[in-house]
Parts: C-alpha cells; structure tokens; sequence
C-alpha cells in the first residue's frame, strides 16, 4: 500500500476548493489577457453601415453594363466621400462618385469600381470625368452592414481570455470597458534561515535565494500580480506573522521551503498545522513530494506550500499552482501544454512516482519533435533548470524509456 497521492488527485482537490474571483469592469487596456466574466453582444451591426471596400467610382451597375478594354465607359464625377463624411448622399444615373476605402456609400449606388479599372489609376483622380475599362455587378466591393456580425450576435463569449485578436472585436463594437475576472494577486514567500539576496555577499553556509524571483515570475508569466516576500527565517511565529500580514493582499499565497519530513526545522508545515486548515501530504511524483494545500484567513485564501529545492518548487508550480491561477479567472485552460516528441537518449525514472525531467524540446526538426533529456536531474540542480525548455512527463509505471521510443512533453511557458 502506497502513502502517496497522486497527481490527479492532489490537483483535482485543489481545483474544486477553489472559486473564482468576483469579475470587476476593466477598461480595454486594463483587461487585456484577462478572462471575460461576460458574453460580450453586438449592439450594433458591424459594419454599420455599407461602406466601399476600395478607393474607387461608386456606380449603378446599368450605366457601365458595356465597359471593356476596348469600348469604355466615360461618367461624369459629381462628388467625392472620405472615410469619416457623415453627409448624406445620393448618386444619379450616369454619373459616379469618387470614394474611399471605408466611405459611406452613396444612397442609390450599386456597386464601387476599383481605381485600378480606370483612367483615375494614371491619372490621379482629380479630374471631373471618369474613364472605365471593365464591368462588374452590384455588389461589388461593398462591404454590407451587418456582414461581419448582426446586432445582438456574440462577439467574444464569457470565459474567454482577451488576447489581441479579441481586443479588436470588442472595441470595433464600441465597447470601452468589460466585465472580467481582476488579475490574481500572488504573494510569494521564501523561507530559511540560509537564504540571501541575490546580489549581497554570502559566506559558506548560506545560499542565494532563487525560488522567491522564480516563482513571482513564473506567477506574473501566468498573468498574475505578483509580490514578493523573501527570506522569512525559520521561526514558526514569524512565518505566520508574515503569512497573516500578506493576507490583505493576495489572491493566493505560495510559500517555499520548510515543508520537508525532517521535523522541527520545518516551519512552514509546523506553523500551519496549528491552523487546521492545510493538508500536508506526498505526492507520487518526482520531483516535488512534500506537498500542502488549503486555506488561510477569514476569506480562505488558498495557499500553497511548495519544497524549497528549486527544481521541485518550479515543478510544482507548473503542475498545481498554474492551474490554479486560472481556476481564480475561471479558465480551465492555464495548464501547461503537452505534445509528444521521439526521445534522443535514454532515461530511467522511479517506480510509482510520475517523473518530471528537464529536458530541451526541439519543435524545428523536420522528421518530428526531437526531445532530450538534460543530464543533472537532482532537485537542487537549478543550472540545469536554466538550460530547459520543456519537462518530460514519465508515467509512474515506466522506470526507463530508450531513445527513440515517444515521450509526453511539457512546454514550459
Ligand atoms: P527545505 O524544503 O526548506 O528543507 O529546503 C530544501 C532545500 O531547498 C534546501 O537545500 C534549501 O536550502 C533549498 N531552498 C529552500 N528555499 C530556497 C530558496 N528560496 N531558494 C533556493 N533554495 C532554497
Ligand atoms: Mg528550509
């Protein structure tokens, strides 16, 4: 009988404990690769209005039935319409009026012929008549209101996460502002009594913090508000001190390090276990065991406490705190991506625990991805984490794999 949980499990736990953030109206720029908490609805037709799809002659289509190369057709040019004229204008037979991409078309044309069949095309288009060498019907390039959505149509459906391409949508509806989940707010702590500041001087003994940045960062690269709280030495009373003080203004709090199995040395577990409401508990997985999940504070903010190797904090991350991030935003799609890739050498991992193995993932070559397990695979090997790209997912029944069999891939963000 195995005492450990599985992935599936410790993340499924997570995932149903958590809620999703109270939406909030954000103007565009602020909402940009946030999560819509609405359907957003045409009010309008888009266009609104038919319009010229070229700079060209608005026409009916009778008057240049016979134009060709050889016998064109000669209209008189009563007029001219920019894109942006609000005037109201009509076209009379036998004649044409000059217009922009974009115009409003004049009431009673049929269809634009493109500056390019005419005489204008050399020209320049000043002159009062309009030479034209080839025919088409009505319809053509026109742009007819309502063609890319009618009123009331949804344009970027609730759940979505606005990227660049929704942005357009959304403010070429005249939208100025949209209901969506606010950008989570991660604080990040670091504990142990050996930890500095990168960029201070240490003494043998002591090592740099690297979790705290890593961590905010992968935090922010998840799209969340990260802030960052390094260092808290190993004193229980401390850590929740520091905990409860952070509360204020965090979404979600994860901390690193003191949750190991070695006892009294391990704070963050120690501290949190008089609150109740964190489970602790080993996950079949490699790296990353020691894991904790739960509450804190009256509005329970989820809280995770990741092992201070840095390799198992990052990993643990990606496997169970980016998820989490986006079920704050309502998006079941934060995880990390998985393809497969022909493995260039061999590799080995343990029974029962589902491996995670830095690996450098090759997507250009043209016989299929290519991936390659780095060599230094020991938790605490943050040089090689430096070096990868992607994380090889060994299943917990598989002990080795050779080279040339299929691998599962995590693309790291
Ligand atoms: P712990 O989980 O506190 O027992 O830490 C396990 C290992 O991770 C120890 O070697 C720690 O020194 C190291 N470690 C803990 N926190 C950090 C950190 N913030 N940055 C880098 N290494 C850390
Ligand atoms: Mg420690």
């Amino acid at each position: 009988m195995s005492d450990l949980t599985s992935v599936e499990t410790h993340l499924a736990e997570i995932l149903e404990s958590i809620r999703p953030l109270p939406p909030i109206e954000l103007s565009l720029p602020e909402a940009e690769n946030l999560v819509l908490a609405q359907d957003v609805i045409a009010s309008h037709p888009l266009p609104s209005f038919d319009n010229s799809a070229m700079d060209g002659y608005a026409v009916i289509a009778d008057d240049i039935a016979t134009a060709s190369e050889q016998a064109p057709v000669t209209l008189p040019v009563v007029g001219e319409i920019a894109a942006g004229d609000i005037g109201a204008y009509a076209l009379n037979p036998g004649t044409a009026i000059r217009i922009m991409t974009g115009a409003m078309l004049p009431n009673g044309a049929e269809l634009v012929v493109p500056v390019e069949w005419t005489d204008a095309a050399s020209s320049g288009g000043q002159s009062s008549r309009v030479t034209i060498h080839a025919k088409a019907g009505p319809g053509h390039a026109i742009r007819r209101t309502g063609d890319d959505a009618k009123a009331g149509d949804v344009l970027v459906a609730r759940g979505t996460r606005l990227k660049p391409m929704q942005i357009a949508a959304i403010a070429a509806a005249g939208h100025g502002s949209v209901m969506v989940r606010p950008r989570p707010r991660v604080v990040v702590l670091s504990t142990g009594n050996e930890l500095a500041e990168p960029g201070t001087a240490i003494v043998p003994g002591r090592i740099w913090d690297s979790n705290s940045f890593m961590l905010a960062a992968a935090a922010r690269e998840a799209g969340c508000l990260a802030y960052r709280q390094a260092g808290v030495p190993d004193n229980a009373d401390e850590v929740l001190r520091t905990l409860e003080d952070q509360l204020i203004r965090a979404d979600l709090l994860v901390t690193s390090g003191g949750v190991s199995m070695g006892g009294e040395h391990d704070v963050v577990k120690s501290a949190l276990r008089r609150l109740g409401t964190i489970t602790f508990r080993k996950v079949a997985m490699q790296p990353g065991m020691p894991q904790g999940f739960g509450t804190i504070g009256e509005d329970n903010i989820p809280i995770f406490t990741l092992p201070g190797n840095p390799v198992s904090a990052y990993v643990s991350f990606q496997a169970f705190v980016r998820p989490a991030i986006g079920a704050l935003q309502d998006d079941d799609e934060l995880q990390l991506s998985t393809v497969k890739a022909e493995l260039t050498a061999p590799l080995r991992s343990p029974p029962g625990r589902r491996s995670f193995l830095r690996a450098i993932l090759d997507r250009q070559n043209p016989d299929g991805e290519r991936v390659t397990p780095l060599t230094g695979q020991g938790s605490h090997q943050v040089a090689t984490l430096g070096k990868a790209n992607a994380l090889i997912t060994v299943p917990e029944w598989v002990v080795q794999m050779q080279a040339g069999e299929v691998a599962d891939v995590l693309v790291l963000p």
